[in-house]
C-alpha cells in the first residue's frame, strides 16, 4: 500500500467524487495519483430520501455501489480518516496508518447526532417515530404516513445546521397532501416545531411558503428545539429558545430532523474553526491556514445552505484553485454561496429556491420560481437524479 499521493480526498460522497472526476478530466496525468478515502461500500443520492419517505420513490433508487462511481484513474481506499496532521501533510486512517499528500481535499460530509435528543435513537423506526435522515429507517416514514389515522402529526427542525435546510418541511407538505388523499386530513392537526425564527431565510421564498402553510392549515412554532421523545407516551419535549422554558407536546406521529455537527475527525483537528467546521475561505474554498488544503460540502463553515446543489458550484472552484496552487499560480476562482433547495410542497408541486450568500435569489429558470409548479416536481423526481449520476459525478456538470 502506497503511503504518499499527490492528491488525497477525504470522503467519496457528493463532494469527493465530483472533485476527483473533474480533476481527472482536466489533468489526466494525475491518474493513479489521486486517492479517495471512504469507509462505505455504498454511495447515496440523499435528496431522493424526501420522496422515499413519502412513498413516491423506492429507496433502492438512491443508492449505488461505491466502486461503480470511483472515477477511472482515482484510487479508492476503503478506510476511515480518524485524524488530520496538516503540518506534516498527512492524514491518519483507522486501518492503514498515516498517508501523506501534497494536496488535500476534505469532504466527509456532516455527522448526525441522534443521541442529542433523549430517547430518539432507541425509538427511531418504531412507535411512529420516523426520520428521512437515515437510509436504514427512511421506509418507516412512509409506513408511518400510511398508517396514520388522524390526530397530531408533528415535524421538527433542530437547533443546528442541517443538510438540506428545506428537507424537514418538505416531508410535512407531502404528508399533508397524502393525508388529504387518504381521508384523515380533516381529523388531524399538522404541527411544525422549528428552532429557526421563520419558515425560510430568503424573503421571496419565505413569503411563498407562508402562503403554503396557511393554505394547508399547518400550525407553526418557531424558536423551539426538540430535546426529548417519550415514545411510549407519545410526548415530545421542547425547549423554547428565547425563554429557555421546556414544554411538552402530544403527538400521534413524529418526523424528526436530528441535530447535526461537523465530523469528529475535523472537530478535533487543526483544520477546524471555533465551531468545529472545516475552516475555509468562503470564496476560494482554500483552507484559511494551510494553503495546500481545500474543502467543500457539508463539513465546511461556508455560510450557506448545505446541499448537493451548492457542491455542484463548489467543486469546479476547488479544482480550479487547487490546480492553480499546484502550478504556482494564485487561486482566483470564487464561489458566491450559491445553493438551491427544491421545496416539494405536495406530490405534484415544488418551489425551486436558488440563492447566494446574500440570500438574494439566483434563479436559473425563465419564470418565477417561488410559484409552485408541477414541472419543477418532475425536475426533482426524474431529472435531477439523472444529472447527478451521469453528469455531476462524472465531472461534466
Ligand atoms: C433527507 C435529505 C434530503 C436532501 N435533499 C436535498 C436536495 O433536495 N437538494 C440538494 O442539493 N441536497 C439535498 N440534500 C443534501 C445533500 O445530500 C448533501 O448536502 C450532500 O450529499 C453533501 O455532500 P458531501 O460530499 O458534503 O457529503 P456526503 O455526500 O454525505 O458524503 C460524505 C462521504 O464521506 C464519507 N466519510 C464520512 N466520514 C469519513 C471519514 N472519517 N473518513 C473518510 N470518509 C468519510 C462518508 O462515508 C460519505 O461517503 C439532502 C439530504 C438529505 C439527508
Amino acid at each position: 500500500m502506497r503511503k504518499h499521493y499527490r492528491v488525497v480526498i477525504v470522503g467519496a460522497g457528493t463532494g469527493g467524487i465530483s472533485v476527483a472526476a473533474r480533476m481527472l478530466r482536466e489533468k489526466r496525468h494525475l491518474a493513479d495519483d489521486i486517492l479517495l478515502i471512504d469507509p462505505e461500500t455504498k454511495h447515496y443520492y440523499q435528496p431522493l430520501w424526501t420522496l422515499v419517505g413519502a412513498g413516491a420513490v423506492k429507496k433502492e433508487e438512491s443508492v449505488r455501489e461505491m466502486m461503480s462511481l470511483i472515477p477511472d484513474g482515482a484510487i479508492w481506499l476503503q478506510d476511515r480518516v480518524v485524524g488530520f496532521d496538516p503540518e506534516a501533510n498527512q492524514v491518519e486512517t483507522a486501518d492503514n496508518g498515516s498517508i501523506q499528500y501534497d494536496y488535500l481535499v476534505v469532504s466527509p460530509g456532516i455527522e448526525i447526532d441522534w443521541e442529542r435528543i433523549k430517547g430518539l435513537k432507541e425509538a427511531l423506526g418504531t412507535k411512529q417515530v420516523c426520520s428521512n435522515y437515515s437510509y436504514e429507517h427512511v421506509d418507516y416514514t412512509w409506513e408511518t404516513l400510511r398508517g396514520f389515522e388522524g390526530g397530531t402529526a408533528l415535524f421538527t427542525h433542530p437547533a443546528s445546521p442541517v443538510k438540506c435546510g428545506g428537507a424537514p418541511q418538505k416531508i410535512m407538505y407531502l404528508a399533508e397532501d397524502y393525508f388529504s388523499k387518504s381521508g384523515v386530513r380533516e381529523n388531524s392537526n399538522i404541527v411544525f416545531g422549528s428552532a429557526n425564527p421563520a419558515i425560510f431565510d430568503v424573503t421571496k421564498y419565505r413569503e411563498a411558503l407562508e402562503k403554503v402553510l396557511d393554505r394547508k392549515r399547518i400550525e407553526t412554532h418557531f424558536r423551539v428545539n426538540l430535546t426529548e421523545i417519550k415514545a411510549d407516551e407519545k410526548v415530545a419535549v421542547f425547549e423554547n429558545l428565547d425563554s429557555h422554558e421546556t414544554f411538552e407536546m402530544n403527538y400521534d406521529m413524529i418526523h424528526v430532523t436530528p441535530p447535526m455537527q461537523a465530523p469528529a475527525s475535523i472537530r478535533e483537528s487543526k483544520l477546524a474553526d471555533a465551531g468545529g467546521w472545516l475552516d475555509v475561505d468562503k470564496y476560494t474554498l482554500q483552507h484559511k491556514r494551510y494553503e495546500n488544503v481545500f474543502g467543500l460540502g457539508d463539513c465546511t463553515n461556508l455560510p450557506t445552505s448545505k446541499t448537493g446543489a451548492a457542491i455542484r458550484k463548489q467543486a469546479p472552484v476547488v479544482v480550479h484553485n487547487l490546480l492553480d496552487q499546484m502550478y504556482g499560480k494564485v487561486p482566483v476562482a470564487t464561489y458566491d454561496g450559491y445553493s438551491s433547495c427544491p421545496i416539494v410542497t405536495g406530490y405534484n408541486s415544488l418551489i425551486l429556491a436558488e440563492f447566494d450568500y446574500e440570500k438574494v435569489p439566483q434563479e436559473s429558470m425563465p419564470f418565477n420560481q417561488a410559484k409552485e409548479r408541477h414541472s419543477m416536481y418532475i425536475l426533482k423526481k426524474d431529472f435531477l437524479p439523472l444529472l447527478y449520476w451521469n453528469g455531476m459525478l462524472n465531472g461534466t456538470m
